[in-house]
C-alpha cells in the first residue's frame, strides 16, 4: 500500500498534535504538582511556628515570635525553633520548604503583630502572581488553612495587605 503525499503530511499534523497535547498535559501536571507542594511548604510553616510557640511562650499566653515578612519564617530555622523530634521542624531543616517551587521566591509573613491576627487573617502567602499572573496563589491563614485564591478573591486581598515580603 502507498501513501500519497496529502496522506503522509496528515500523518505528521496529527502526530505533532498528539505530541503539542502530551507535551501540555505534562507540564499541567508537573504545574499542579507544585502548586501542591507549595500549599504543603505553607502547612509545614505554619506546623513548625505552632512548635516554636509552644516552646517559647508555652504556659497560659503563647504567642508568635516577633519578626515580618519572610524573616518572620526563615526565624524557624534557627536551632531553638527545632525541638526534636517534631516533624515539622525536622521538615524545617530543609530551606528548600521557604520557598514556592514555581517561582523559587520567598514566602511573605505577616506585615504585623501575629498575635493581633485573627484565625482567619493571612499569615503567610506566596508572592504575587508567583505561579504565573492568571493562576491562583497559596495563602495560610492564622488557623492553619491553606487556600489556593485569584484576586480579586477577598482572602487574596487580604493577604497581600496583611503579609510582606
Ligand atoms: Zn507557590
Amino acid at each position: 500500500m502507498r501513501f500519497t503525499l496529502i496522506q503522509s503530511v496528515l500523518a505528521v499534523a496529527l502526530l505533532s498534535l498528539g505530541v503539542a497535547i502530551g507535551t501540555t498535559l505534562f507540564v499541567n501536571a508537573k504545574q499542579r504538582q507544585r502548586v501542591e507542594i507549595c500549599g504543603n511548604n505553607l502547612g509545614t510553616l505554619w506546623k513548625a511556628a505552632q512548635c516554636r510557640r509552644l516552646l517559647r511562650f508555652g504556659g497560659t499566653q503563647p504567642g508568635y515570635q516577633y519578626g515580618y515578612g519572610a524573616a518572620f519564617w526563615r526565624a524557624l530555622r534557627s536551632q531553638e525553633a527545632n525541638p526534636s523530634p517534631m516533624d515539622a521542624a525536622t521538615t524545617l531543616r530543609n530551606a528548600s520548604v521557604l520557598q514556592c517551587p514555581l517561582a523559587a521566591t520567598d514566602y511573605r509573613g505577616p506585615s504585623g503583630d501575629a498575635n493581633q491576627y485573627g484565625d482567619n487573617d493571612p499569615l503567610g502567602a506566596d508572592a504575587i502572581d508567583a505561579h504565573g499572573s492568571q493562576s491562583p496563589t497559596n495563602v495560610l491563614l492564622k488557623s492553619g488553612t491553606v487556600m489556593l485564591v485569584q484576586r480579586p478573591h477577598p482572602i487574596w486581598v487580604a493577604a497581600y495587605q496583611m503579609t510582606c515580603p
